[in-house]
């Protein structure tokens, strides 16, 4: 529900339209905007909610007009909240006008490994620093991560080298001993749409990164933000990491990147590409990334491994230290072309 106010409406009766919502136990949103401002309800009511607030705030006149509200996604849609989110975790911003990459090794496989990549990343000049220490991994005969091991080498190696890190969590009870040791959480693409871990994640108050699920269309993926939102917590990245393949011949997933362009028009929250599990293949992560760019995206995630060959996962879609630094080095580039800083 939208409470259009009529023009010059002060601060006083701004008020007193928040109070007649805050006694029903439902919480208002002030919409700035001049000359006429607005208080939106968040909130889905039930009709008895929405007629008994039509008649009483239908009669202040300064009330100009009550409507009802048509984007269901209330907290990360632009219709409250029209001007853009940035989000900040560790020392890296994202959604402020500087193009972030994130880079690092699909997963943390022992500290000598992780701080060389650490260090290779750092030096290319990259922003934050992944790494899986939970694995969603097809197989349970796969290497699963290294698990709370991995999670004390990360933090380990965010401090000796102050790279801001992310890593994925999995499950709602891991939530607290993965935010304990990272910047981020990270929510997998499997996950998008585990809700209690949406909403633990979204209670820790931590940056939460939300990958698109394979085969989610975008209102199911801003629906699922939606989850970590009204836990109280703005501070969400959404990550386009592509969709089922049709034709898996040449590539593991399909990057879509129309949902870029598309979440901006629908979202104030940051946009980033991950071109590494969106291709899977480490020849087409440097052209999707470059496009990723151009499309509008807050950043890339993109996977590195010093040495791909030897990779316990993902080795086949891992750049190497020297394609990565190429890389981060035409980045900035097109960044700088499109208006960005880096
Ligand atoms: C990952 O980032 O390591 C990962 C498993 O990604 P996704 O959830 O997108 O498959
Ligand atoms: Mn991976």
């Amino acid at each position: 529900m939208l409470i259009l106010m009529k023009v010059g409406a002060s601060d006083a009766q701004i008020d007193q339209v928040c109070s007649i919502i805050q006694n029903r136990g439902i919480e208002p949103l002030i919409l700035p905007g001049e000359p006429r401002r607005a208080v939106g309800i968040p909130a889905s009511l039930s009709h008895d909610q929405r007629v008994d607030l039509e008649s009483v705030l239908g009669r202040l006149d300064f009330v100009s007009k009550i409507t009802q509200t048509s984007s269901p996604f209330k907290l990360a849609g632009l219709e409250f909240h029209p001007e853009k989110t940035v989000v900040q975790a560790g020392n890296v911003e994202f959604g402020s006008g500087k193009f972030v990459v994130i880079g690092g090794p699909c997963s943390v496989e022992s500290y000598e490994q992780f701080r060389k990549a650490a260090d290779q990343v750092k030096a290319a000049g990259a922003t934050m620093l992944r790494g899986g220490a939970f694995k969603p991994r097809t197989s349970p005969y796969s290497f699963q991560g290294l698990q709370e091991e991995g999670l004390a080498i990360m933090k380990r190696v965010s401090e000796e080298t102050g790279l801001a890190t992310i890593t994925e969590v999995m499950s709602a009870d891991k939530v607290e001993i993965v935010a304990e040791h990272t910047d981020m959480l990270q929510i997998g693409a499997r996950s998008m749409q585990n809700f209690p871990l949406l909403i633990e994640a979204g209670k820790s108050g931590k940056p939460v990164f939300l990958k698109r699920g394979p085969s989610a269309t975008i209102d199911e993926f801003l629906l699922a933000s939606e989850y970590v939102l009204n836990q109280g917590n703005p501070n969400v990245v959404l990550c386009e990491r592509g969709i089922l393949a049709m034709d898996k011949t040449y590539m593991r997933n399909v990057l879509d990147l129309n949902s870029v362009p598309v979440l901006k028009e629908l979202t104030h929250l940051p946009v980033v590409v991950d071109p590494s599990h969106g291709t899977g293949v480490a020849s087409l992560v440097a052209p999707m990334a470059k496009a990723a760019v151009v499309a509008g995206a807050d950043g890339v995630m993109i996977e590195m491994h010093p040495d791909p060959n030897e990779a316990l996962s993902d080795g086949s879609q891992a750049l190497d230290s020297e394609q990565f630094s190429a890389l981060v080095g035409e980045l900035r580039g097109l960044a700088e072309y499109c208006g960005l800083r880096i």
